[in-house]
């Protein structure tokens, strides 16, 4: 069979009309993920089990029957739970973990037909910024193996890339979807804080965590939003608020919008290329009837440094179940309950894992925790009015993704600090709640992927879609 096609939205039709079946794109995509092994994009490849579900619906489409995805080859970040397949969160202390239920999103997705073929490497518990930090080794950039595919979802990221997955579902606490869509070259969305439901996700910092697609394309991404948001008993945080047809926003236009450029997005350290490829864009959609207004973020500086705080302290708390007992690999030869959690713990987590543990517990601990974590939530709060009053004047932000193209396997492993700064653009939106989502923009230098980030008010999916599946067409077009 040829199948050339990576748009969901392109082929989706072609099953109905029995051009080909589901089962053979399943074959056709596992064939792909054993040719791109060296990606090292999955941890778990599902081929009995997908094979097994591609029967199924091969049936339901013979009998006419319908699902909203059916037949979409979806990758799975390995921190999202599906039932009685390990969750490892690419960490050792989870490396023999099988829950026994399956997230919310999942069971959505499943409902419409959609087949799971794996789930994706990624940063050990999510973080990170370069999927390196996995205990199943580093994944590569299809784009360039030399390069990261940034992080924490890089294995998704990698997967819709390369073909081996026709979109992804991915997390993103500081910039894990929107940051790996843009070193790959494809399209990410973190939906608005509670528009999806976390159950069944490891929780990494619970404020900011948001499960999100990934695909080459935006409406692919407005299909698989469609299908996984809205309210869930599961979670409380979950907003009980109606979820819009996201696909019949598509094609509205962009005439009547007006997108802001904040000031502080475009400052030192961000890569000319980068300037200039979204500077261009801009005035793309200026001739094509935005209006295009600066705007200031003034607390933006602040931003690493309150959300390393907050969710540093968040994880800590998070990670105390893995102790040996209840959850995480227990380490052998330990003669006491105190030896036990320690030898656990010691082994079963990486060292940018224990990083957070201790920076978190500082900033919690008595004596710090005003000092520290206090004044974080003042800061955020402060992040999160200046988006208030820049949505006042606009209907969505332009920005940069992310300061630099991918970088080299190992360029920061040795430097932390440097790794954090790559989420600059990117950690505001989980902070302030609010959706965001990034698009290619052309190439640097180099040929690798620029990513342009789109931002909105809380709820306001919908804009974005409008404005990105728009620029899409414009981009495609030059
Ligand atoms: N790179 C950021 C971090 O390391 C964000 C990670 C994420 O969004 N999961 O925390």
């Amino acid at each position: 069979m040829k199948f050339e096609n990576l748009s969901y939205s392109a082929y989706r039709q072609k099953l109905f009309d029995t051009q080909f079946t589901v089962t053979d794109l399943v074959t056709t995509f596992l064939n792909r993920i054993n040719e791109g092994k060296q990606h090292n994009a999955f941890i778990s490849i599902l081929e009995q089990r997908a094979l097994q579900r591609a029967a199924e619906i091969d049936k339901r489409i013979r009998q006419g029957k319908t699902g909203k995805l059916t037949g979409l080859i979806l990758a799975v970040k390995d921190n999202i739970h599906v039932k009685d397949v390990k969750t490892t969160c690419a960490s050792r202390i989870l490396s023999n973990f099988i829950p026994p239920f399956s997230a919310t999103v999942i069971k959505k997705l499943e409902a419409e037909d959609a087949i799971i073929i794996g789930k994706t490497n990624m940063d050990e518990f999510a973080m990170g910024s370069s999927s390196e930090t996995s205990y199943y080794g580093a994944v590569h950039n299809p784009v360039d193996p030399e390069c990261v595919p940034g992080g924490s979802s890089g294995g998704s990221a990698a997967a819709v890339s390369a073909g081996m997955a026709v979109a992804a579902l991915g997390s993103d606490t500081g910039g894990s979807i929107r940051q790996p869509a843009a070193f790959c070259g494809i399209v990410g969305l973190k939906p608005t804080y509670g528009r999806v439901s976390r159950f069944g996700l490891v929780a990494f910092a619970s404020s900011l965590d948001q499960i999100g697609p990934l695909a080459t394309n935006v409406e692919d991404c407005a299909r698989i939003l469609e299908v996984i948001a809205g309210y869930d008993e599961r979670d409380f945080t979950s907003a009980n608020v109606d979820v819009p047809k996201y696909t019949n926003s598509l094609k509205q236009g962009i005439s009547g919008l007006t997108i802001g450029l904040p000031d502080e997005y475009f400052s030192e350290g961000l890569d000319p290329y980068i300037r200039r490829a979204i500077i261009n864009t801009v005035d793309l959609l200026k001739k094509n009837g935005a209006e295009i207004v600066p705007v200031s973020l003034p607390h933006t500086d602040y931003a690493i440094a309150d959300y390393y705080i907050l969710a540093t302290a968040e994880a800590s708390s998070n990670l105390e179940r893995y102790d040996g007992a209840r959850y995480g690999v227990r380490a052998d030869e330990v003669h006491s309950l105190e030896q036990m959690y320690v030898k656990s713990r010691s082994e079963g987590f990486g060292n940018e894992v224990k990083r957070r543990i201790m920076l978190g517990t500082y900033a919690l601990a008595a004596g710090y925790y005003d000092k520290y974590y206090r004044k974080a939530q003042k800061v955020r709060t402060l992040i999160k009015r200046d988006f208030e009053k820049a949505f006042t004047r606009c209907d969505c932000l332009i920005t940069p993704t992310s300061p630099t193209t991918a970088f080299k396997i190992g360029e920061k492993t040795d430097e932390p600090l440097a790794m954090y700064l790559s989420d600059i653009y990117t950690v505001t939106a989980n902070l302030a709640g609010i959706p965001g989502m990034s698009i290619p923009c052309g190439t640097d230098e180099n040929g690798l992927p620029i990513g342009l980030q789109l931002l909105a008010a809380p709820f306001q999916e919908e804009k974005i879609f409008r404005i990105a599946y728009h620029l899409e067409t414009l981009l495609n077009a030059q």
